[in-house]
């Protein structure tokens, strides 16, 4: 079924490539395994899936234990400060930084273990009581309160978008993240130069594939319906 799955989403993310007028090699689909078992990830490497987001800091420390092959796996998720001791050298990219005590955090640990950390700001869009990120209003001062962090390499902007049936009505929120990245690339804020979007799910990512997304994240329509009370915390 996973390979099923991923022949679709593929052809999807072509085709939305296609209408977009973009090269299918700017786009990278990360494949979101968080509750899967090991299994479930060896069947998509066996695919040729490389990339992998998860959502709990235990969960991916557990699987890069089990799965050594060289992998990118990607912290897709809200994140304690607590947590992120275990991630550098483990995580190539946090995409869910809101609040600047979490990159102060991120700062000491990168510098610690001597690398720079990806990272990406996470934006509320729809301003969703619901969501952590940033309001769209705040982005701007948070990237230049923490663009100084010699370990924090600013890439760019995540956001996750209201759940819907219909996703042409995330279309504006897809947009909007895209258009608040070139604003802050225009600002010229000392070492920020945002290349990257992660925007788009199982319901939304050919809507956002076309409003510029870099990377998307896929869970659902690769792994099918998760099962939370197997999940760890
Ligand atoms: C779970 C999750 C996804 C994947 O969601 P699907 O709808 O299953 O594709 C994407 N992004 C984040 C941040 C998630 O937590």
């Amino acid at each position: 079924m996973i390979r099923e799955n991923l022949e679709i989403v593929e052809k999807n993310i072509a085709a939305a490539c296609k209408r977009a007028g973009r090269d299918r090699s700017e786009v990278t689909l990360i494949a979101v395994s968080k509750t899967k078992p090991v299994s479930d990830i060896r069947q998509a490497m066996e695919c040729g899936i490389r990339v992998f987001g998860e959502n709990k800091v235990q969960e991916i420390r557990d699987k890069t234990a089990e799965i050594t092959e060289p992998l990118d796996w990607h912290m897709i998720g809200h994140l304690q400060v607590n947590k992120v001791k275990y991630l550098p050298n483990v995580a190539c990219m946090i995409h869910s930084v809101d609040n600047k005590k979490l990159a102060d955090e991120i700062e000491k640990q990168a510098s610690k273990a001597g690398i720079k950390m990806d990272v990406l700001i996470e934006v509320n869009m729809a301003h969703e009581d619901t969501k952590f990120g940033l309001s769209p209003e705040e982005v701007v001062d948070f990237v230049k309160e923490i663009s100084p962090c010699e370990h924090i390499n600013i890439r760019g902007l995540m956001t996750i978008a209201p759940y819907t049936e219909d996703p042409e009505s995330n279309r504006g929120y897809f947009r909007d993240l895209r258009l608040l990245k070139d604003k802050i690339n225009a600002l010229n804020i000392p070492g920020v130069n945002m290349d990257t979007l992660s925007m788009g799910m199982t319901g939304d990512y050919e809507v956002a594939i076309e409003e510029g997304a870099t990377f998307v994240r896929v869970g659902t329509g690769i792994f099918g319906e998760r099962d939370y009370s197997k999940q760890k915390l």
